[in-house]
């Protein structure tokens, strides 16, 4: 951490800081330009400080130096990370594509999209047993009894799962069952959540929330990984903005940055992302182009009957045409589909 003095600040404001600084058992570096004095703070654990430094008189600014992705940050891993499900992998040169039901509704409804995707190009069947909605009124999702239709899904189709888990108490039943455990936009700061998810061998699918900076995004993710659990899918489902036309805005943004700052493999949602089935298949096009590991999409037997989210699920054949379509774009971008 560097403190940066105001042009001018006086030889005592300066004093002030370095006694400060020495006063928290931190040892100071002096710089003394022409015009900017800047100090630097060297010591483990200074940034919780950095207020300390900010309230002193003179002082300009105090700025992070070292990055805060300790382990989800390049520093940590330069290469890309490659999450292994047995044969199916996420991140490096692969594209993979997650989809099913935003719910799971039936034994009979689940098992026929699980088909339906396998033949459309899924490697992993997606579905909620818990769900996490507006309204405590509506479907709330079948938890338990859920789970087991998606063991019974794998295990007739052979796609690895990813379901949601919303409660601390319920990570280690979620856990029995999925392959993937995934931590919702609106669970993306419980950090007892993250930490206890962080705590098994399962690899997790960390949603960004609606209104967090990548900044936030990446220490969820450091959550996770402190408890020892390093396998962490990024995903990017739409944020908040003033756009009313979608549900949400897709930012494609996300995935250059993050690959900048990060070695953690990061998926695109187009289905939440944009609320509405016709806008999943371009923005599912543009994620492979921007450099996306892979997609999350919803996909339901018979939308309009859909107890969750059916406006923005593809039919069976729609999504079946997505993955065609994608297939050109993934060979000009060299990612196998
Ligand atoms: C979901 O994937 O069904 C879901 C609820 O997503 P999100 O947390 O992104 O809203
Ligand atoms: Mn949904």
């Amino acid at each position: 951490m560097i403190v940066v003095m105001e042009n001018g600040a006086s030889k005592d404001m300066v004093k002030r800081v370095l006694g400060r600084i020495e006063e928290l058992g931190f040892e100071a570096h002096l710089s003394e330009g022409e015009v900017k004095t800047i100090i630097g703070v060297i010591g483990e654990g200074k940034m919780e400080l950095k207020d300390s430094f900010a309230i002193l008189p003179g002082v300009e600014d105090v700025v992070e130096i070292t990055k805060p992705y300790k382990l989800s940050g390049k520093q940590f891993k330069s290469g890309r990370s490659v999450i292994e499900i047995d044969d199916v992998k996420v991140g490096g040169d692969n594209f993979t594509i997650m989809a099913g039901p935003c719910a799971i509704e039936s034994k009979e409804q689940l098992l026929q999209a699980a088909q339906q995707v396998k033949d459309g190009g899924a490697q992993i069947l997606r579905g909620g047993a818990f769900k996490p909605r507006t309204s405590p009124y509506s479907f709330q999702g079948l938890e338990k009894n859920g789970l087991k239709m998606l063991a019974e899904a794998r295990e007739e189709t052979g796609l690895k799962v990813v379901t949601e888990v919303m409660d601390t108490r319920d990570v280690g039943l979620v856990a029995e069952y999925a392959d993937i455990l995934q931590v919702g936009a609106r669970n993306m700061q419980n950090y007892p959540l993250l930490r206890e998810v962080g705590q098994t061998n399962r690899p997790v699918l960390l949603k960004r929330a609606m209104t967090a900076t990548y900044k936030e995004f990446l220490m969820a993710a450091e959550y996770i990984m402190a408890g020892g659990n390093h396998d962490v899918i990024l995903c990017e489902r739409g944020i908040r903005t003033f756009v009313d036309q979608t549900r949400n805005t897709v930012d494609l943004t996300v995935v250059p940055v993050i690959r900048e700052l990060s070695h953690l493999p990061i998926i695109i949602d187009p289905s939440h992302g944009t609320g509405k089935w016709k806008y999943v298949t371009p923005l599912a096009k543009a994620a492979l182009a921007v450099g996306a590991d892979g997609l999350m999409i919803e996909v339901h037997p018979d939308p309009t009957n859909a107890l969750c989210d059916g406006p923005q699920s593809l039919r069976p054949d729609k999504f079946k045409s997505l993955v065609e379509q994608m297939k050109p774009i993934a060979e000009a971008v060299n990612r196998s589909l």
